[in-house]
């Protein structure tokens, strides 16, 4: 444990956690901060994504980032 003058450091970090449901089976998926992993940063509604269950190809949106707060 790390610990100078009485007093902890910790480490704080935000996620934006992405939901998605396959148009194909219905199931669901979700990956933090995908943007992060994709090439240049690119939109995660301009790309295709395959689904971890079927396997189908999937497009999510019409090229514009979906905003939703919970
Ligand atoms: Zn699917």
């Amino acid at each position: 444990m790390k610990k100078k003058s009485g007093k902890l450091k910790g480490t704080l970090s935000v996620e934006h956690l992405h939901h998605f449901r396959c148009g194909s089976c219905d199931k669901w998926w979700s990956i933090g901060d995908p943007s992060i992993a994709l090439p240049g940063k690119q939109s995660v509604t301009k790309r295709e994504w395959f689904c971890p269950w079927c396997g189908e190809k999937n497009i999510f949106g019409d090229g514009k980032e979906i905003k939703r707060e919970f």
